[in-house]
């Protein structure tokens, strides 16, 4: 008998703390289910558990409020008396400090859309976008704060897409001038402040939206003067230019489009738009890309090279 005491008795223990612990786990699941079924109630927008690069549930005017924070002035004081007496000597797309192709001598090209906004600006030229997803081109995007406005939920879908790289296209689309430069019609930025307030508040907003902030700043017209290049480098942007006219504007045929795209060279850098769906921009793309594939190029984003 003694000896099936020994026996018996731990086994005894051993299920009555079996019990119990089923009995707790039991406890626990029930209070996880009721805590889901609260947050499915309340739940009103979806919360969801993976980090959120793009939250497209902020409206754009939450995140205007956000581009000024406290130390914004301060920035702009400082820069403003560094550059104060800086005179430019230059005015031009290429002036001293623009970057115009990639640091490589590999059959590689950059190409770059930008989307200018404004009243005539702010389109999106889907059939381009959804092409250059369905062949995974991977292209960088120079997006303008307009823009952004104008189409809040498709700028949150496309800088969430690795496929696209998210640069700066300023403001309000200004050419880049200390000194109220303009050109095409376009008046320029008066002075250093307000080239700070084109460049500054649109990475702030983009920043704001994606969460990290933008590395390539193109002004709108792609027009510096040398200062404002400093300027821009000064702010953490590197001032990227072109050497491949890709469509003008987007005023170009289909094709003087792609007669252009297949004038690239290693490392070149090509200038389109994305903005101007009624344009031939996404035609002439659409015929040249796979062309330029059979002449062994590969398609990169700005950020996989140094540029020069
Ligand atoms: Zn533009």
């Amino acid at each position: 008998m003694k000896t099936r005491a020994i026996y018996i008795l731990p086994l005894f223990i051993f299920l009555i703390i079996f019990l119990a612990l089923w009995q707790i786990q039991k406890l626990d699941r029930s209070k996880v289910t009721n805590i889901n079924e609260v947050s499915e109630v309340a739940k009103s927008p979806p919360v969801t558990e993976l980090p959120v690069l793009v939250d497209t549930e902020k409206d754009s005017e939450q995140v205007n409020d956000k581009e000024i924070t406290d130390d914004y002035q301060t920035l702009k004081d400082r820069i403003i008396s560094k550059f104060i007496n800086q005179i430019p000597l230059q005015w031009n797309e290429v002036v001293d400090g623009v970057k115009t192709k990639l640091s490589t001598g590999e059959k590689v090209i950059a190409l770059t859309f930008d989307a200018c906004g404004g009243s005539r600006g702010s389109g999106y030229d889907r059939d381009l976008i959804n092409y250059l997803i369905d062949n995974q081109v991977p292209v960088t995007l120079f997006i303008n704060a307009r823009w952004i406005d104008a189409n809040f939920e498709i700028f949150g879908q496309l800088a969430d897409n690795p496929l696209f790289e998210i640069a700066n296209h300023g403001t309000e689309h200004k050419p880049c001038s200390v000194n109220s430069k303009s050109i095409y019609g376009e008046a320029g930025t008066n002075n250093v402040g307000e080239v700070v307030d084109e460049i500054e508040k649109n990475a702030r907003k983009i920043e704001a939206i994606i969460g990290h902030r933008p590395k390539y700043y193109r002004s709108g017209t792609a027009y510096y003067d040398e200062v404002c290049v400093r300027v821009s480098e000064d702010l953490g942007h590197e001032v990227a230019g072109f050497n491949v006219l890709g469509d003008a504007g987007a005023t170009f045929l289909k094709e003087q489009v792609k007669k252009a795209l297949l004038s690239v060279s290693p490392g070149s850098i090509v200038l389109l738009h994305m903005n101007q769906p009624n344009g031939d921009t996404a035609e002439g793309v659409i015929a040249a890309i796979p062309m330029l594939k059979e002449m062994g190029y590969s398609f990169v984003l700005l950020s996989e090279h140094v540029l020069e």
